[in-house]
């Protein structure tokens, strides 16, 4: 397929959630992969809310998925569908598939199958549906019982094969396949009839999903042929497995989609690192959005799961979060994580809070630990590091702050110059190296050895602030050298 600015694309892909859950980051990876395929092919992306399991459905699922959807800005092409709308479709084409003798009522309870499987010498776990109404003359009374409708899988076929555009030519043979419900008794459709019925409807040309739907897919190509519809091409991409080998779940990471932004990832960030997680493109790692869609095609989509690994997102985040501009981080924060951000740091100022939300976005992973870091560099340090204390702080370290003071009550340039001058000069003064008066200042400052640079965190505090930190600190280190 040719990638063709102007052309009309035959590409119609859809992402298919059903709303019983909020959108888990393995849904979010498989619509950023259709979203992507129809962007590189010029084509169609939809959204198709599977929602005919009516107890489990619920609206509150349906906000949050369309939410997280947009907030990574992956939005339909066209109105979104709902199943739940499309009932009485669902039923004339079943009832047509009944008149064509393509489908059956189907009487039996589960105990009876069950009890002649078992009298077989078969075990009920394994084996599907025996046929045994498949050839019943249906009379009225029976219509009064409870009854679904079954697809009769065609004896006249050996096998069902397709290729898959991921993992090449799968195939079931027709053993491996029983004559499946395509309606409840209550009328409702099952999944793969519903799918079937509506991926012809909005004649989607390729079915990207996750290869826990591979057992799905010869059913729905033989529903395509009784429809006589055409069948689409199917991509079924690997899941997500967790550190353990296991299907991620919760207990190893967060998995829903929201919980990220909650947790201070940027979206775009989260977008880059799913995508990489079974798709490559050489050694890049980091991706803009529209390097994604020039690159992505489902050939380097790769067959084995890909492992969810933490570090790796946190990284990408940091680069994310290092090339995003300071005004956009802040409004994130106010958006996603604390609307009262302004107003805890009230006495810093905007102005302040851009040149620190700068300084800490260098070595944050995520925006959710720069707000706390900031909240905690707000408030005066009373309690300090206690390694950093062995490692820095010599008896004359006491001296060398009170002398630095000193000099700080007389100085009247705050700027982060004046500040490098100031304690650039008190090193000379007193001939020893930056770092043995650095790192107390950094102490005094922040109550830890890890931090920005000291003379732009003084010069953003200011003169009396940093006096305040550094009385602190003498104070205390006096107190403990009594002790
Ligand atoms: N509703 C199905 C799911 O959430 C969609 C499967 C499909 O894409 O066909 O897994």
């Amino acid at each position: 397929m040719n990638q063709g600015q102007n052309e009309i694309s035959p590409v119609r892909v859809r992402f298919a959630p059903s709303p019983t859950g909020h959108l888990h980051i393995g849904g979010l990876r498989t619509a950023i992969f259709n979203w992507l395929f129809a962007r590189h092919y010029n084509g169609l992306f939809l959204i198709r809310l599977e929602d005919t399991d009516r107890e489990r459905s619920k609206q509150e699922y349906v906000d949050s998925i369309l939410e997280a959807l947009e907030w990574v800005n992956i939005t339909a092409d066209e109105p979104i569908i709902k199943q739940s709308d499309c009932f009485s479709e669902y039923s004339r084409l079943t009832q047509q598939l009944l008149n064509t003798g393509k489908a059956y009522r189907c009487f039996c309870l589960q105990e009876e199958i069950e009890a002649r499987q078992k009298e077989k010498g078969l075990d009920p776990l394994f084996v599907g549906y025996d046929g045994f109404c498949r050839g019943r003359q249906v009379t009225a009374t029976d219509l009064e019982k409870p009854n679904v409708i079954r697809f009769k899988i065609p004896y006249d076929i050996d096998e069902v094969i397709f290729d898959d555009l991921v993992r090449g030519s799968i195939s079931f043979s027709r053993e491996q396949l029983d004559d499946f419900i395509i309606a409840r008794s209550d009328g409702t459709p099952t999944y793969n009839f519903a799918v079937v019925v509506d991926d012809a409807a909005m004649s989607i040309s390729h079915v990207i999903r996750g290869e826990d739907h591979i057992s799905n897919t010869p059913k729905q190509i033989l529903l395509y042929q009784a429809f006589g519809s055409a069948i689409p091409e199917f991509a079924h991409v690997p899941l997500i497995l967790g550190p353990s080998g296991q299907r991620l779940s919760k207990r190893e990471a967060p998995t829903g989609v929201l919980e990220y932004r909650h947790n201070g990832y940027l979206p775009d960030a989260l977008v880059n690192y799913l995508v990489r997680l079974g798709w490559s493109h050489g050694d890049q790692e980091i991706f803009t959005r529209q390097e994604l869609i020039s690159y992505f095609t489902l050939d380097h989509v790769g067959k084995k799961s890909a492992i969810f690994d933490q570090e790796k997102l946190d990284w990408i985040n940091g680069v994310y979060m290092r090339n995003t501009d300071n005004q956009v981080l802040l409004d994130t924060i106010l958006v996603s994580i604390k609307s009262d951000f302004l107003d805890q740091l009230k006495k810093w100022g905007k102005e302040k809070i851009l040149i620190l939300i700068d300084l800490y976005k260098q070595r944050t992973k995520t925006l959710r630990e720069l707000v706390d870091e900031l909240l905690r560099f707000y408030k005066i340090p009373h309690q300090y590091d206690q390694d950093a204390i062995k490692k820095w702080i010599i008896p004359e370290s006491i001296k060398y702050l009170k002398f630095l003071i000193e000099r700080l009550e007389c100085q009247d340039d705050f700027s982060v110059e004046g500040f490098s001058s100031v304690i650039h000069a008190v090193c000379n003064e007193l001939s020893i190296k930056l770092v043995k008066l650095a790192q107390p200042i950094r102490i005094a400052l922040t109550g830890s050895s890890a931090s920005p640079g000291i003379f732009e965190l003084l010069s953003v505090i200011g003169k009396e602030e940093s006096i305040a930190r550094l009385k602190t600190f003498v104070a205390f280190l006096e107190k403990s050298a009594v002790n």
